[in-house]
Protein backbone atom coordinates (compact mmCIF):
# COMPACT_ATOMS: atom_id res chain seq x y z
CA UNK A 1 0.00 0.00 0.00
CA UNK A 2 2.51 2.53 1.26
CA UNK A 3 5.70 2.76 -0.90
CA UNK A 4 7.20 5.90 0.75
CA UNK A 5 9.87 5.39 3.19
CA UNK A 6 10.18 7.63 6.28
CA UNK A 7 13.58 8.02 7.66
CA UNK A 8 13.83 9.09 11.20
CA UNK A 9 16.58 10.89 13.48
CA UNK A 10 16.67 8.97 16.38
CA UNK A 11 16.03 5.11 17.17
CA UNK A 12 15.53 5.30 20.99
CA UNK A 13 11.77 4.42 22.81
CA UNK A 14 9.88 6.96 20.55
CA UNK A 15 11.39 5.88 17.34
CA UNK A 16 10.89 1.74 18.85
CA UNK A 17 7.21 2.68 19.18
CA UNK A 18 6.86 4.41 16.08
CA UNK A 19 8.08 1.11 13.96
CA UNK A 20 6.03 -0.47 15.86
CA UNK A 21 3.11 1.64 14.09
CA UNK A 22 4.98 1.61 10.89
CA UNK A 23 5.02 -2.12 10.93
CA UNK A 24 1.40 -2.41 10.95
CA UNK A 25 1.28 -0.31 7.79
CA UNK A 26 3.61 -2.12 5.92
CA UNK A 27 5.65 1.17 6.09
CA UNK A 28 9.28 1.11 6.01
CA UNK A 29 11.14 3.06 8.25
CA UNK A 30 14.91 4.07 7.80
CA UNK A 31 16.59 4.91 11.55
CA UNK A 32 19.43 6.53 11.78
CA UNK A 33 21.22 5.69 15.02
CA UNK A 34 23.50 3.21 16.55
CA UNK A 35 23.25 -0.32 15.69
CA UNK A 36 21.00 -1.76 17.68
CA UNK A 37 19.17 1.22 19.11
CA UNK A 38 15.55 0.27 20.39
CA UNK A 39 14.12 0.98 17.24
CA UNK A 40 16.45 -1.35 14.75
CA UNK A 41 15.87 -3.98 17.05
CA UNK A 42 12.27 -4.49 16.17
CA UNK A 43 12.66 -3.50 11.96
CA UNK A 44 14.89 -5.52 9.84
CA UNK A 45 15.76 -4.44 6.20
CA UNK A 46 18.81 -2.48 4.81
CA UNK A 47 17.94 0.54 5.11
CA UNK A 48 19.00 1.51 8.31
CA UNK A 49 21.96 4.43 8.67
CA UNK A 50 24.66 3.78 11.33
CA UNK A 51 25.95 7.21 13.02
CA UNK A 52 24.36 10.23 15.12
CA UNK A 53 21.80 12.19 14.17
CA UNK A 54 23.60 15.22 15.07
CA UNK A 55 26.28 14.18 12.02
CA UNK A 56 25.50 15.83 8.95
CA UNK A 57 26.58 13.50 6.83
CA UNK A 58 24.96 10.79 8.06
CA UNK A 59 21.60 12.71 8.11
CA UNK A 60 22.07 13.39 4.10
CA UNK A 61 22.94 9.89 3.54
CA UNK A 62 19.50 9.23 5.63
CA UNK A 63 17.82 12.13 3.36
CA UNK A 64 18.80 10.33 0.16
CA UNK A 65 17.44 6.89 1.33
CA UNK A 66 13.84 8.09 2.72
CA UNK A 67 10.92 9.71 0.77
CA UNK A 68 9.98 11.89 4.39
CA UNK A 69 12.01 12.37 7.21
CA UNK A 70 10.80 13.15 11.00
CA UNK A 71 12.72 13.02 14.48
CA UNK A 72 12.00 11.54 17.27
CA UNK A 73 14.11 13.96 18.99
CA UNK A 74 14.79 17.60 18.61
CA UNK A 75 18.63 17.75 19.54
CA UNK A 76 19.34 17.51 15.77
CA UNK A 77 21.41 19.04 12.84
CA UNK A 78 18.55 20.91 11.47
CA UNK A 79 21.72 22.93 9.28
CA UNK A 80 21.44 19.89 7.00
CA UNK A 81 17.94 19.66 7.72
CA UNK A 82 17.41 22.46 6.08
CA UNK A 83 19.79 21.66 2.91
CA UNK A 84 18.13 18.53 2.32
CA UNK A 85 14.69 19.83 2.34
CA UNK A 86 14.72 20.72 -1.02
CA UNK A 87 15.07 17.46 -2.26
CA UNK A 88 13.07 15.49 0.33
CA UNK A 89 9.71 15.77 3.06
CA UNK A 90 11.15 16.95 6.44
CA UNK A 91 8.14 16.78 8.66
CA UNK A 92 8.08 18.90 10.73
CA UNK A 93 9.94 21.52 9.20
CA UNK A 94 13.23 21.86 9.82
CA UNK A 95 12.61 25.61 10.88
CA UNK A 96 9.81 24.71 13.78
CA UNK A 97 12.51 21.95 14.51
CA UNK A 98 15.13 25.18 14.69
CA UNK A 99 12.91 26.91 17.03
CA UNK A 100 11.31 24.27 19.15
CA UNK A 101 15.38 23.11 20.10
CA UNK A 102 16.44 26.41 21.55
CA UNK A 103 14.12 26.33 24.45
CA UNK A 104 14.84 30.10 24.91
CA UNK A 105 13.64 30.41 21.49
CA UNK A 106 11.04 28.45 21.20
CA UNK A 107 9.22 30.53 24.37
CA UNK A 108 10.28 33.97 22.66
CA UNK A 109 8.43 32.49 19.60
CA UNK A 110 5.31 31.44 21.69
CA UNK A 111 5.25 34.97 23.14
CA UNK A 112 5.20 36.60 19.62
CA UNK A 113 2.22 34.32 18.76
CA UNK A 114 0.66 35.50 22.40
CA UNK A 115 0.65 31.99 24.09
CA UNK A 116 0.97 32.31 27.68
CA UNK A 117 4.37 31.30 28.93
CA UNK A 118 6.56 31.99 32.01
CA UNK A 119 8.02 34.85 31.98
CA UNK A 120 12.10 34.42 31.50
CA UNK A 121 15.77 36.20 31.62
CA UNK A 122 18.06 35.86 28.81
CA UNK A 123 21.33 34.49 30.55
CA UNK A 124 23.81 34.33 27.72
CA UNK A 125 26.91 35.82 27.23
CA UNK A 126 26.52 37.45 30.73
CA UNK A 127 30.31 37.41 31.29
CA UNK A 128 29.53 37.07 35.40
CA UNK A 129 26.89 34.28 35.81
CA UNK A 130 26.96 34.45 39.49
CA UNK A 131 25.87 38.15 39.39
CA UNK A 132 23.74 37.70 36.68
CA UNK A 133 21.86 35.01 38.72
CA UNK A 134 21.68 37.17 41.73
CA UNK A 135 20.18 40.12 39.77
CA UNK A 136 17.43 37.47 38.48
CA UNK A 137 16.74 36.45 42.03
CA UNK A 138 16.30 40.45 42.51
CA UNK A 139 13.96 40.29 40.08
CA UNK A 140 11.89 37.21 40.13
CA UNK A 141 12.54 36.35 43.74
CA UNK A 142 13.22 32.75 45.15
CA UNK A 143 13.23 30.01 43.81
CA UNK A 144 13.35 30.40 40.06
CA UNK A 145 14.62 28.16 37.29
CA UNK A 146 17.48 28.15 36.16
CA UNK A 147 17.53 26.44 32.31
CA UNK A 148 19.68 25.33 29.47
CA UNK A 149 18.22 26.72 26.26
CA UNK A 150 19.58 23.51 24.55
CA UNK A 151 20.60 19.70 24.87
CA UNK A 152 17.37 19.47 27.62
CA UNK A 153 15.79 16.44 28.38
CA UNK A 154 14.42 14.61 31.79
CA UNK A 155 15.52 17.77 34.21
CA UNK A 156 18.96 17.29 32.61
CA UNK A 157 19.33 20.87 32.02
CA UNK A 158 16.89 22.67 34.69
CA UNK A 159 18.54 23.57 38.16
CA UNK A 160 15.81 25.23 40.82
CA UNK A 161 17.77 27.79 42.12
CA UNK A 162 15.56 27.68 45.98
CA UNK A 163 17.53 30.49 47.68
CA UNK A 164 20.88 33.09 46.86
CA UNK A 165 23.03 30.17 48.93
CA UNK A 166 22.22 27.51 45.70
CA UNK A 167 23.44 30.42 43.21
CA UNK A 168 27.28 28.75 42.86
CA UNK A 169 26.09 25.23 43.36
CA UNK A 170 23.59 26.07 40.14
CA UNK A 171 26.29 27.75 38.41
CA UNK A 172 28.71 24.87 39.00
CA UNK A 173 25.94 22.71 37.49
CA UNK A 174 24.81 24.39 34.63
CA UNK A 175 27.25 27.48 33.91
CA UNK A 176 29.24 25.64 30.91
CA UNK A 177 25.75 25.91 28.66
CA UNK A 178 23.73 28.33 26.80
CA UNK A 179 21.50 29.73 29.76
CA UNK A 180 17.89 31.51 30.66
CA UNK A 181 16.28 31.73 33.82
CA UNK A 182 12.27 31.36 34.39
CA UNK A 183 10.18 32.89 36.96
CA UNK A 184 8.88 29.86 39.26
CA UNK A 185 5.37 28.44 37.99
CA UNK A 186 3.45 28.07 41.26
CA UNK A 187 1.37 25.25 39.62
CA UNK A 188 -1.39 23.23 41.35
CA UNK A 189 -1.47 20.61 38.69
CA UNK A 190 0.70 19.61 35.04
CA UNK A 191 -1.34 19.03 32.25
CA UNK A 192 -0.27 17.86 28.73
CA UNK A 193 -2.10 17.27 25.19
CA UNK A 194 -0.68 15.66 22.03
CA UNK A 195 -2.03 17.50 19.59
CA UNK A 196 -1.64 16.72 15.64
CA UNK A 197 -1.05 18.66 12.96
CA UNK A 198 -2.17 17.31 9.20
CA UNK A 199 -2.11 19.14 5.77
CA UNK A 200 -5.94 19.47 6.94
CA UNK A 201 -5.18 21.61 10.07
CA UNK A 202 -5.28 20.68 14.01
CA UNK A 203 -6.81 17.91 15.72
CA UNK A 204 -5.99 16.69 19.40
CA UNK A 205 -5.59 14.14 21.81
CA UNK A 206 -7.61 14.48 25.48
CA UNK A 207 -5.78 16.47 28.11
CA UNK A 208 -3.65 14.62 30.84
CA UNK A 209 -2.46 15.49 34.02
CA UNK A 210 1.30 14.69 34.06
CA UNK A 211 3.29 13.86 37.70
CA UNK A 212 6.94 14.45 37.57
CA UNK A 213 9.42 13.71 40.23
CA UNK A 214 12.90 14.72 40.23
CA UNK A 215 11.73 17.01 37.10
CA UNK A 216 11.27 13.57 35.10
CA UNK A 217 7.31 12.51 34.01
CA UNK A 218 6.33 9.54 36.21
CA UNK A 219 2.94 8.98 36.15
CA UNK A 220 0.38 10.49 33.10
CA UNK A 221 -3.13 10.23 33.88
CA UNK A 222 -6.17 10.40 31.26
CA UNK A 223 -8.37 12.23 32.24
CA UNK A 224 -6.33 14.32 34.68
CA UNK A 225 -8.02 13.93 38.26
CA UNK A 226 -10.10 16.40 39.73
CA UNK A 227 -10.20 18.97 36.98
CA UNK A 228 -13.13 20.26 35.05
CA UNK A 229 -13.84 19.34 31.62
CA UNK A 230 -13.71 22.78 30.85
CA UNK A 231 -10.36 23.32 32.18
CA UNK A 232 -9.74 20.43 30.06
CA UNK A 233 -10.87 21.84 26.85
CA UNK A 234 -9.27 24.96 27.35
CA UNK A 235 -6.15 23.39 27.45
CA UNK A 236 -6.67 21.60 24.12
CA UNK A 237 -7.17 25.24 22.86
CA UNK A 238 -4.57 26.45 24.49
CA UNK A 239 -2.21 23.51 22.72
CA UNK A 240 -3.85 23.67 19.49
CA UNK A 241 -3.93 27.35 19.10
CA UNK A 242 0.26 26.87 20.45
CA UNK A 243 1.01 24.30 17.42
CA UNK A 244 -1.18 25.90 15.22
CA UNK A 245 2.35 29.01 15.21
CA UNK A 246 4.54 26.09 14.05
CA UNK A 247 4.90 25.20 10.29
CA UNK A 248 4.80 21.26 9.17
CA UNK A 249 3.31 17.92 10.34
CA UNK A 250 3.31 15.17 12.96
CA UNK A 251 2.64 15.06 16.73
CA UNK A 252 3.50 17.82 19.06
CA UNK A 253 3.62 17.36 22.83
CA UNK A 254 2.38 20.34 24.63
CA UNK A 255 3.41 19.99 28.42
CA UNK A 256 1.43 22.96 30.46
CA UNK A 257 0.87 24.03 34.20
CA UNK A 258 -2.62 24.80 35.17
CA UNK A 259 -2.33 27.74 38.03
CA UNK A 260 -3.56 28.27 41.40
CA UNK A 261 -5.75 30.82 39.65
CA UNK A 262 -6.77 28.02 36.74
CA UNK A 263 -4.73 30.05 34.35
CA UNK A 264 -3.07 27.87 31.69
CA UNK A 265 0.45 28.64 30.82
CA UNK A 266 2.58 26.18 28.22
CA UNK A 267 5.55 24.64 29.99
CA UNK A 268 7.44 23.76 26.46
CA UNK A 269 6.79 21.63 23.27
CA UNK A 270 8.28 18.80 22.08
CA UNK A 271 7.90 18.41 18.17
CA UNK A 272 7.15 14.74 17.74
CA UNK A 273 6.01 11.80 20.16
CA UNK A 274 6.17 12.59 24.10
CA UNK A 275 5.56 10.61 26.82
CA UNK A 276 2.71 12.52 27.85
CA UNK A 277 1.20 10.64 25.31
CA UNK A 278 2.36 6.70 25.57
CA UNK A 279 -1.01 6.19 27.08
CA UNK A 280 -2.59 6.60 23.63
CA UNK A 281 -1.21 3.17 22.40
CA UNK A 282 -3.86 1.31 24.74
CA UNK A 283 -6.46 4.20 25.58
CA UNK A 284 -7.28 5.48 22.09
CA UNK A 285 -7.78 4.12 18.95
CA UNK A 286 -5.39 5.71 17.22
CA UNK A 287 -2.00 6.11 19.06
CA UNK A 288 0.06 9.24 19.25
CA UNK A 289 2.97 6.98 16.99
CA UNK A 290 -0.20 6.24 14.22
CA UNK A 291 -1.12 10.06 14.16
CA UNK A 292 2.05 10.98 13.94
CA UNK A 293 3.04 8.66 10.79
CA UNK A 294 -0.37 9.68 8.95
CA UNK A 295 0.21 13.37 9.67
CA UNK A 296 3.25 13.10 8.14
CA UNK A 297 2.48 10.73 4.93
CA UNK A 298 -1.27 12.33 4.70
CA UNK A 299 -3.14 9.40 5.18
CA UNK A 300 -6.33 9.83 7.07
CA UNK A 301 -7.03 10.08 10.76
CA UNK A 302 -10.39 9.91 11.53
CA UNK A 303 -10.87 12.46 14.40
CA UNK A 304 -12.70 10.27 16.93
CA UNK A 305 -9.42 7.83 16.88
CA UNK A 306 -8.07 10.02 19.26
CA UNK A 307 -11.00 9.72 22.22
CA UNK A 308 -10.19 8.23 25.12
CA UNK A 309 -11.83 4.58 25.29
CA UNK A 310 -11.01 4.36 28.69
CA UNK A 311 -9.67 6.17 31.95
CA UNK A 312 -5.78 5.13 31.63
CA UNK A 313 -2.67 5.43 34.00
CA UNK A 314 0.52 5.17 32.97
CA UNK A 315 3.23 5.03 34.70
CA UNK A 316 6.95 5.07 33.67
CA UNK A 317 9.84 2.47 34.47
CA UNK A 318 13.38 4.35 35.24
CA UNK A 319 16.60 2.51 35.74
CA UNK A 320 16.95 1.68 39.82
CA UNK A 321 19.65 1.07 42.66
CA UNK A 322 20.78 -2.56 40.82
CA UNK A 323 20.70 -3.48 36.79
CA UNK A 324 17.33 -5.82 37.23
CA UNK A 325 15.27 -3.27 39.24
CA UNK A 326 13.13 -2.52 36.16
CA UNK A 327 12.52 -5.97 35.14
CA UNK A 328 11.33 -6.70 38.71
CA UNK A 329 8.77 -4.02 38.43
CA UNK A 330 7.79 -4.76 34.82
CA UNK A 331 7.29 -8.83 36.35
CA UNK A 332 5.28 -7.82 39.07
CA UNK A 333 2.83 -5.40 36.64
CA UNK A 334 2.93 -9.20 34.42
CA UNK A 335 1.72 -10.93 37.43
CA UNK A 336 -0.70 -8.69 39.62
CA UNK A 337 -2.40 -6.72 37.21
CA UNK A 338 -4.17 -6.67 33.55
CA UNK A 339 -1.87 -3.48 32.10
CA UNK A 340 0.29 -3.46 29.16
CA UNK A 341 3.61 -3.41 29.59
CA UNK A 342 6.43 -1.92 27.70
CA UNK A 343 10.57 -2.67 27.58
CA UNK A 344 12.27 -0.62 25.47
CA UNK A 345 15.58 -2.70 24.86
CA UNK A 346 17.90 -0.41 26.05
CA UNK A 347 19.93 -2.99 27.30
CA UNK A 348 21.90 -1.24 30.33
CA UNK A 349 20.06 0.56 33.24
CA UNK A 350 21.27 3.44 34.78
CA UNK A 351 19.42 5.22 37.90
CA UNK A 352 16.84 7.42 36.57
CA UNK A 353 16.81 6.03 32.77
CA UNK A 354 13.86 5.45 31.22
CA UNK A 355 13.80 2.04 30.53
CA UNK A 356 10.01 1.22 29.82
CA UNK A 357 6.51 1.97 30.76
CA UNK A 358 3.46 0.36 32.03
CA UNK A 359 -0.72 1.89 31.11
CA UNK A 360 -3.37 0.39 33.07
CA UNK A 361 -6.73 1.09 31.41
CA UNK A 362 -9.82 0.61 33.99
CA UNK A 363 -13.72 1.62 33.65
CA UNK A 364 -12.78 4.16 35.98
CA UNK A 365 -9.66 6.49 36.82
CA UNK A 366 -10.73 5.32 40.99
CA UNK A 367 -10.33 1.93 39.75
CA UNK A 368 -7.00 2.39 37.87
CA UNK A 369 -5.75 4.44 40.68
CA UNK A 370 -6.57 0.85 43.00
CA UNK A 371 -4.76 -1.50 40.40
CA UNK A 372 -1.75 0.55 40.09
CA UNK A 373 -0.87 1.16 43.45
CA UNK A 374 1.46 -1.85 44.26
CA UNK A 375 3.53 -1.09 40.96
CA UNK A 376 3.98 3.04 41.98
CA UNK A 377 4.88 1.83 45.60
CA UNK A 378 6.83 -0.80 44.35
CA UNK A 379 8.85 2.22 42.19
CA UNK A 380 9.12 4.23 44.79
CA UNK A 381 10.77 1.31 46.96
CA UNK A 382 13.02 0.57 44.17
CA UNK A 383 14.32 4.76 44.60
CA UNK A 384 15.21 3.50 48.60
P1 LIG B 1 11.40 17.01 29.04
O1 LIG B 1 12.01 15.69 29.41
O2 LIG B 1 9.90 17.04 29.18
O3 LIG B 1 11.89 17.59 27.75
P2 LIG B 1 12.96 19.16 30.25
O4 LIG B 1 14.25 18.60 30.72
O5 LIG B 1 12.96 19.93 28.98
O6 LIG B 1 11.84 18.02 30.22
P3 LIG B 1 11.17 21.03 31.60
O7 LIG B 1 9.96 20.52 30.93
O8 LIG B 1 11.58 22.44 31.33
O9 LIG B 1 12.44 20.07 31.44
O10 LIG B 1 10.99 20.90 33.17
C1 LIG B 1 10.84 19.65 33.80
C2 LIG B 1 9.89 19.80 34.98
O11 LIG B 1 10.44 20.75 35.92
C3 LIG B 1 8.54 20.35 34.62
O12 LIG B 1 7.67 19.35 34.12
C4 LIG B 1 8.10 20.91 35.97
O13 LIG B 1 7.72 19.88 36.84
C5 LIG B 1 9.39 21.53 36.47
N1 LIG B 1 9.51 22.95 36.02
C6 LIG B 1 10.01 23.36 34.83
N2 LIG B 1 9.93 24.71 34.72
C7 LIG B 1 9.39 25.16 35.85
C8 LIG B 1 9.05 26.47 36.36
N3 LIG B 1 9.27 27.58 35.64
N4 LIG B 1 8.47 26.54 37.58
C9 LIG B 1 8.24 25.42 38.32
N5 LIG B 1 8.54 24.18 37.91
C10 LIG B 1 9.10 24.03 36.70
MG1 LIG C 1 12.08 19.44 27.19
MG1 LIG D 1 9.36 18.94 29.82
Amino acid sequence: MEKRKVGVLGGGQLGRMLIEAANRLNIQVNVLDIDKSPAKQISSHDGHITGSFKDAKKVKELAESSDVVTVEIEHVDTQMLEEVSKDVVVEPSWNTLRIIKDKFAQKEYLKEHSIAVAESLDLEGKADGDQALRDVGREFGYPFMLKSKTEAYDGKGNFAVMTEEDVPAAIKSLGARPLYAEKWADFKMELAVMVVKTKDGVLTFPTVETVHEDSICKLTYAPPRGVERATQTRAQELAKKAIAAFEGKGVFGVEMFLLKDDSLVVNEIAPRPHNSGHYTIEACKISQYQAHLRAILDIPIVPEGLELIQPSIMLNILGGQTTDSHEKIASLALEKTTASVHLYGKGDARPGRKMGHITLLASTMAEAERQIQPLIDAVDNQKG
